[in-house]
């Protein structure tokens, strides 16, 4: 994941709407890979996920699964619900260009 990527900077990712990007700079630990908005380095990300199965990879496993079927309605209306929000969105945004005089 850290190969040739193009340099962006946290706010330039933010303005563009992308979830991931990459700022050439390593992060903390010394990593120089992509981030996201949300969970920040990947390669951290993975490593914390990596050292919590390595630990107890059965628990993980059955723990996941049992909280997957407990939250099956959960997750689904969570997604719709997310759709309409991003479907809300880009109309909102598509308004504001309009009111620009920028129709695409
Ligand atoms: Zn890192």
């Amino acid at each position: 994941m850290c190969g040739e990527m193009k340099i962006i900077s946290r706010q330039e990712a933010k303005v563009l709407g992308l979830k991931r990007y990459f700022t050439g700079k390593p992060c903390k630990y010394g990593h120089i890979c992509e981030r996201s908005f949300s969970r920040g380095c990947f390669t951290c990300e993975r490593e914390k996920t990596r050292e919590r199965r390595r630990y107890n990879p059965e628990q993980h496993r059955e723990q996941h699964r049992r909280w997957r079927e407990k939250n099956r309605e959960y997750h689904l209306a969570r997604c719709r619900y997310y759709a309409q929000q991003r479907s809300l969105k880009l109309r909102r945004a598509l308004a504001v260009l309009h009111e620009l005089g920028l129709d695409l």
